[in-house]
């Protein structure tokens, strides 16, 4: 079994058996990667309590050639992010994100900007700031990595350049931004004001960090959040799952409960 070297995050994981337990990790070189750790769950673990959701570090794990769970050595940790998981409103937002990612990558595919980018929303909530806007840019920035937001200047529609000011709308089903014009004529038009446009646009631009700090409305936060849950939803084809937050929280209260992954 060859031994692989790698940056990782812990992004799930369950018991197995009496002692050991699988974890979930997003590594850097080969993307989602599941893997046992031995005794992980007795007393005197060498994992210590390394292998908690969230948890960045430096993975050494034993590759099982075409098998789909490889075996843990080590675990190193870079930054524990034990911030997100003593706080009830971060630990829902960043088991959110971690979640949205886990849904849409498979196993051993490179991860490209995707590993920053998680990174980059787990430190911007640890930081503590308010996790709306900071979660709004990760789904564009994810969507954008994943290939699903295509077209953002012009209209879907009729191909013309679509102005930041005014209204606009934005059809998930046809994969763009729609002209004031042709919006009442798609499928599904949510609507897209000048604030979450010039949202959307600057989030692909901007470095990830001043984007998560944007100071939004609560009305364009919301028009961002239902046009980007319906473009996860139309793309990826299945929401996050909805009992995440629960299994973050039975895993915060006991370290080494069920993550499902
Ligand atoms: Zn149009």
């Amino acid at each position: 079994m060859p031994l692989k070297a790698t940056q990782a995050i812990v992004i799930g994981g369950h018991n197995l058996g009496e002692a050991d337990r699988i974890v979930v990790f997003l590594s850097r070189v080969a993307g989602k990667v599941r893997a046992v750790a031995a005794g992980a769950r007795r007393i005197r673990s060498r994992f210590g309590g390394s292998l908690e959701l969230f948890t960045y570090g430096q993975l050494l794990y034993f590759e099982r050639p075409n098998r789909d769970l490889h075996r843990v050595s080590e675990f190193g940790i870079l930054h524990p992010y034990a911030g997100l998981r003593t706080d009830l409103d971060r630990l829902g937002a960043s088991a959110y994100a971690v979640d949205l990612l886990r849904g849409a990558v498979e196993e051993g595919e490179p991860p490209g900007g995707l590993f920053d980018l998680l990174l980059g929303i787990l430190s911007e909530l640890e930081e503590g700031r308010p996790p709306a806007a900071a979660l709004r840019a990760y789904e564009v920035r994810l969507l954008a990595l994943l290939g699903y937001l295509p077209e953002l200047r012009r209209c879907v529609g009729c191909r013309r350049a679509v102005p930041e000011t005014g209204l606009a709308s934005f059809s998930p089903r046809q994969g763009g931004l729609l002209c004031a014009a042709c919006g009442p004529a798609a499928p599904d038009p949510f609507p897209v004001g000048p604030e979450a446009l010039g949202f959307l646009r600057g989030a692909l631009r901007a470095e990830f960090r001043a984007a998560a700090r944007a100071a939004l409305p609560a009305a364009a936060l919301e028009e961002l959040r239902a046009l980007l849950r319906a473009v996860y939803l139309e793309r990826v084809g299945r929401s996050p799952r909805s009992a995440s937050f629960l299994e973050a929280l039975a895993a915060s209260a006991a370290p080494l409960g069920d993550v499902n992954g």
